[in-house]
């Protein structure tokens, strides 16, 4: 028996994608018991932008029938029983769309996104995602929203946590020199916390116009285009000196490489692209200076918390990453339209819309 389940009242069917992948969401219209452990969510917006992670595992490789959107926020419509914590229907939320084992050494050790058990929602038949009206969440999972965080920004502190958990992971000084490989969603992401830790020069190595105007929007002190341009020649120009830290959020073969040669003295380069392929690199190159290379997956509560409170204090303002709303009659299209390249960011799917 899954731990959790979706209701949804509204049924939306894509049609078939041209390639093996199956279309996304397929919400059954049921009544909506929470089950034990669990609240529903009536997610009022649920981000559509999938992201790189989520493309590949959700969209690609995620059996037919599969509900996807794991990035939601909403109101809470039902208490399901044995619901430890004081929460209440109408009450405002997101949550970390994680289904741990609570038993193993990364749960126990707070990591429940590096759980081997975990499941992760709208990725599989077991726990359905939130391209729906209704969403089941964990309660063990949810996070309040103050009264000054919008819906639209509560359904965007999943995508900013995994880049507020890259930026922790980097142990950025303020007045620090950061490339940042890649500005999709989670590099963008990494501007916006990156400034807000207090580097100094911010510099965004991207391939497409649309993510380097939206970079700079966030924060970026300059960008690069790698596919025109001399990365390490025009960071050195603009800051004065080689990366102290270094962001890979994309995930293609060979910009491990590329990050480890760009990379000054005792540099970190942290690793937050998904790359599902064998990489490689020559280690010499990196012993020479000592850096450290730091991978960085998903998030804990406390990134999700930091964000929203950022949120609330006015710090982090996410509004050019926010691309586009769209209910769902338009998600079809506009999915298949995320499948190449393209100027959006993070669309919201209102389902009210
Ligand atoms: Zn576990």
């Amino acid at each position: 028996m899954p731990p959790f389940t979706v209701f949804a009242v509204r049924l939306v069917f894509l049609p078939a994608a041209p390639a093996a992948p199956q279309p996304p969401p397929v919400a059954p219209a049921a009544p909506r018991p929470a089950r034990v452990g669990t609240v529903v969510v009536r997610a009022l917006r649920a981000s559509g932008r999938p992201i790189v992670g989520a493309f590949v595992f959700g969209y690609g490789a995620a059996p037919d029938g599969t509900i996807l959107g794991h990035e939601f926020a909403g109101t809470i419509a039902e208490v399901g029983a044995a619901v430890r914590g004081d929460w209440k229907v109408g009450e405002r939320v997101t949550a970390l769309p994680i289904t741990s084992c609570q038993q193993c050494e990364a749960c126990t050790g707070g990591l429940p996104g590096l759980c081997p058990q975990n499941i992760f929602t709208g990725t599989t038949l077991l726990v359905q995602g939130a391209y729906a009206q209704y969403v089941a969440a964990r309660a063990g999972m949810l996070q309040r929203l103050p009264a000054g965080v919008p819906f639209a920004q509560g359904a965007m502190v999943e995508p900013l946590a995994v880049s507020h958990h890259a930026v922790e992971m980097a142990a950025l000084r303020p007045g620090a020199s950061v490339l940042v490989i890649g500005a999709g969603p989670i590099g963008a992401g990494v501007v916006l916390f990156a400034r807000l830790a207090g580097a100094r020069h911010i510099v965004v190595s991207e391939r497409f116009s649309a993510r380097r105007e939206r970079a700079l929007a966030l924060g970026a002190t300059a960008v690069i285009d790698p596919s025109a341009e001399d990365v390490a020649g025009r960071f050195a120009a603009h800051a004065g000196c080689r990366p102290q830290v270094v962001f890979e959020c994309v995930g293609n073969p060979g910009l491990l490489r590329h990050a480890v040669e760009v990379a000054g003295i005792r540099a970190r380069i942290v690793v937050a692209g998904v790359c599902l392929l064998d990489d490689t690199f020559n280690p010499l190159t990196g012993l020479l200076k000592e850096v450290t290379i730091q991978f960085s997956q998903c998030y804990t509560e406390h990134n999700f918390a930091a964000v929203i409170d950022a949120m609330a204090r006015g710090e982090a303002k996410p509004e050019p990453m926010h691309t586009g709303t769209v209910g769902f009659a338009e998600l079809p299209a506009v999915f298949e339209s995320l499948r190449a390249a393209s100027p959006h960011c993070k669309v919201l799917i209102d389902p009210d819309r």
